[in-house]
């Protein structure tokens, strides 16, 4: 099967979060069941010829390869993708996003037919690439080369939709019929991802629970009664983990690597991120680690609510992760309030991740929605016990066997399973079992695969 994947950040080029290590993995897995894969993914100032063996095609197309043939084509436009970020910059989002991504997906287009690659099925992530169906079934359909090519959207967060002013229309090169209910508008604005979804052959999103939440408006930012009127074609799949990239057995981020059999090393990483994050150095209290973006839908609101009252409980907290400037400044006075107890680094560091997912003792995930969530997989595989809020992909991943789950969404709750989780790390017996179920989880990618490929068959059945 010929399947072109498309997203706007694919991993190792180019990383903000969680659909990176999607787009970056499920081609690999893909490939390994035998599919023929490419990607596209637009060329950002990042992605330096230095770093990567990266080959030239065209004037404004280059390519790498990854797995065992894979081409990753990156389509190059140095007005629109030579900048530090991939959609914004301390002032917010680029201002020219929607023709940054419009380009990307006609570029896309063209492309394929440009170098003779015929697709049974693009899959699409994510409003950035949800201009793909929309030009391929308005404009290039007429082209025969284009006929027969279905579209899978995977949308892996549908609170980030790519909602535009609709004086901005014209600039999309599609006719203003589209901008009516049934096509891109929503509230009287363009609404990219609503149109990636009117026009795909089929919605997916990256856990089963997530598919059924965001058909209710609690979930559905507003987008429920599109899913529901295409019920039938929206799935679920889990993402998996990249356990050549997440595994303590090999892991070159930490400080010493560890094996079930081994655990007693993972206690080596933890007095190593201790002393990394300047903390006090000792074992016995419980490390409590999160590597997030500092958002709301993280689960920062009741965190920011529950902060104090849990740095008094003879924990330790180290936070990783950048995001709402709200939430820099509590957790910065935190430091300065309980500065033996809490270490914060607002930033991207990928090592530093990896430190803290293997040293903490308990992760630290209690996001308010949670599409699927990479964090707590990571953690499982590095026998760094979850503590989450039951959405989404973590009520498809944790349980009470595995990891701490609250079913409330409030602070006092969240406050609860911090103690309870407390309790736990001075019950050995308890502690071993959850540590012992944890690392023995397995969402490697070649199941969630299998998953795609019956998914892109029931595309071509459409
Ligand atoms: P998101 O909604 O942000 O995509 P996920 O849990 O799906 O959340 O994936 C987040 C990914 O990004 C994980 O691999 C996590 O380790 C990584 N990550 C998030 N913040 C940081 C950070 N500040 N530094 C390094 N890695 C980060």
């Amino acid at each position: 099967m010929k399947i072109v994947i498309s997203a706007s950040e694919v991993v190792p080029f180019a990383k903000t979060g969680g659909l990176a290590d999607v787009a970056g993995a499920l081609p690999l897995a893909l490939e390994r069941e035998g599919a023929e894969v490419i990607i596209t993914l637009p060329r950002y100032k990042a992605i330096k010829d230095s770093s990567f063996q990266i080959q030239r095609l065209k004037e404004d197309i280059s390519y790498s390869v990854i797995g065992k043939n894979i081409k990753v084509y990156f389509i190059e436009n140095d007005k629109y993708f030579n900048r530090d970020g991939l959609y914004g910059d301390k002032n917010g989002d680029y201002p020219d996003n929607l023709e940054r991504f419009s380009y990307y997906c006609k570029r896309t287009l063209t492309l394929l037919k440009e170098i003779n690659f015929k697709p049974e099925i693009i899959h699409l992530h994510d409003w950035q690439a949800s201009l793909i169906p929309v030009y391929l079934k308005n404009i290039y359909l007429l082209d025969a080369f284009y006929k027969r090519i279905k579209t899978v959207l995977t949308i892996h967060n549908i609170g980030y939709q790519g909602l535009f002013p609709k004086e901005e229309f014209p600039k999309l090169g599609l006719d203003w019929s589209l901008f009516q209910i049934e096509g891109l508008e929503f509230y009287d604005k363009i609404n990219i991802l609503k149109g990636g979804m009117e026009f795909s052959d089929i919605i997916n999103t990256v856990s089963e629970t997530y598919s059924k939440e965001i058909q209710t408006k609690e979930f559905g930012f507003g987008l429920e009664g599109v899913l529901n009127k295409r019920r039938d074609s929206v799935f679920g799949i889990l993402n998996g983990l990249d356990y050549s990239i997440w595994n303590p057995e090999s892991d070159k981020f930490i400080a010493k690597n560890y094996s079930l059999k081994t655990i007693k090393d993972k206690y080596k990483n933890k007095e190593n991120l201790q002393r990394v994050c300047k903390l006090p150095v000792r074992q016995d209290v419980p490390l409590f680690g999160i590597v997030s973006r500092l958002a709301e839908q993280k689960g920062f609101d009741i965190l920011a609510e529950a902060v104090d009252t849990i740095c008094r409980m003879k924990i330790q907290l180290v936070i990783l992760g950048t995001g709402d400037l709200k939430y820099h400044l509590i957790m910065e006075d935190m430091v300065k309030k309980y500065p033996e107890v809490i270490s914060l680094s607002l930033k991207f560091d990928d090592a530093l991740a990896h430190k803290i997912y293997a040293g903490s003792d308990i992760f630290l995930m209690p996001s308010k929605y949670e599409p699927c969530g990479l964090g707590q997989l990571i953690s499982l595989r590095y026998g760094t016990i979850p503590l989450v809020f039951k959405t989404g992909g973590l009520a498809d991943t944790v349980n009470g066997d595995n990891g701490f789950i609250f079913d409330r969404y409030s602070k006092d709750d969240l406050i609860k399973t911090v103690e309870k989780a407390v309790a736990a790390f001075k019950n050995k017996k308890k502690l071993d079992s959850l540590i012992n179920k944890a690392m023995k989880c397995n969402f490697s990618w070649d199941a969630s695969a299998k998953k795609y490929i019956r998914l892109y068959e029931l595309a071509k059945s459409r």
